[in-house]
């Protein structure tokens, strides 16, 4: 019921913070808070949202479109980068949960709209590759948000992933570890100390 239930949610905070935005347009209380929000109500959502191909008429179940980072992208560049951020760190959690399942078999694989299954090589590297781009979304969205919102969304970060592993995923080591090595790689690449060269050279 929260596949349906938390991004409906998450739709009714996003709508109320526009609403009142445009309705109060000089209380700057509202301007401090809405980026946390989005952020918030983007978690919401985003950890559902993969599974969401249940009800996307076309699409199988683990399909690679709602199991990737197609969704954050299109709401960075169209609608709110802390919306998209929201929305990367949930797909990230989620993503972490789907790549230890119990065999690479049926439907555990990811799939595509006409092409079908990718196949269990390929299957844990698009998920890897999509958690890796979630958190790239998400620093990127931490990068150009004012202070106040940055603490906020890094307290929600906190809250949210303690949440997630309390209560929806028991078994913890692969997703965290997963995480872990997906957050040092973006911080690496950003920093400049893994260059593109020295990772296409470790691959060749
Ligand atoms: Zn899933």
């Amino acid at each position: 019921m929260r596949l349906l239930t938390a991004p409906l949610a998450a739709i009714a905070i996003t709508a109320s913070v526009y609403l009142a935005e445009h309705a109060f347009p000089y209380w700057t209380m509202i301007a401090h808070w809405k980026e946390p929000l989005l952020f918030l109500a983007g978690l919401m959502a985003g950890i559902r949202w993969p599974d969401w191909d249940f009800f996307i008429p076309g699409l199988s179940h683990r399909s690679g479109l709602t199991h990737s980072i197609l969704l954050p992208i299109v709401v960075y560049y169209m609608a709110s980068p802390a919306l998209a951020a929201g929305l990367s760190l949930g797909i990230a959690l989620h993503l972490s949960s789907d790549i230890q399942p119990k065999a690479w078999t049926g439907g555990a694989l990811i799939k595509f709209p006409v092409l079908g299954s990718i196949g269990k090589n390929l299957s844990p590297l698009w998920l890897f590759i999509n958690i890796v781009g979630c958190i790239g979304i998400m620093a990127a969205s931490l990068d150009i948000e004012p202070h106040f919102a940055q603490l906020v969304m890094l307290m929600v970060t906190s809250a949210g992933t303690v949440w997630y592993f309390s209560r929806e995923e028991k078994k913890r080591f692969i997703p965290l570890a997963t995480l872990a090595a997906s957050g040092f790689l973006v911080h690496g690449i950003r920093s400049g100390l893994l260059t593109l060269t020295v990772v296409t050279q470790f691959f060749v």
